[in-house]
Parts: C-alpha cells; sequence; structure tokens
C-alpha cells in the first residue's frame, strides 16, 4: 500500500532501484549554506533538503524495510 511507510508513489517506485538512490543521495547534499549543491546548480538556490532528496531518503527507507527478513 502507498504510503504505509510515509513514503509517496515515486519513493515507492525508485525504492526497487538502489543505484538511482545511491546517486541521488550523492549528488544532492547541502552546501555551506544549507542549499542542495545539485538542485542549486541551476541558480535557483534550492534548499536542502530538495525534493529529490527527501524523495531518494523515502525511498532508501522503504528499500532497507523491504529487505529487512519478516519473522
Ligand atoms: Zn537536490
Amino acid at each position: 500500500m502507498a504510503g504505509e511507510y510515509g513514503a509517496g508513489p515515486m519513493a515507492m517506485v525508485m525504492s526497487g532501484m538502489p543505484e538511482v538512490i545511491s546517486r541521488l543521495l550523492e549528488e544532492h547534499v547541502p552546501d555551506r549554506l544549507g542549499r542542495c549543491t545539485a538542485c542549486g546548480a541551476s541558480g535557483s538556490g534550492t534548499r536542502w533538503p530538495c525534493t529529490l532528496a527527501q524523495i531518494a531518503a523515502q525511498a532508501r527507507a522503504v528499500a532497507a524495510e523491504q529487505s529487512r527478513p519478516k519473522l
């Protein structure tokens, strides 16, 4: 069920793409001013965590939850 982990549909889909999650979390990090370095490159100065960083973090949490063995 979507939202089971408080994650949106994008995060649910992305949870099956660990390489995408890793790349997003590597690229979308805060600079010294608290802005996303990846999104800020376009000059928008998006505050971190940006939307992509939030989705990637949710996706990682979903993936971790799903990989946990069920008792
Ligand atoms: Zn970003």
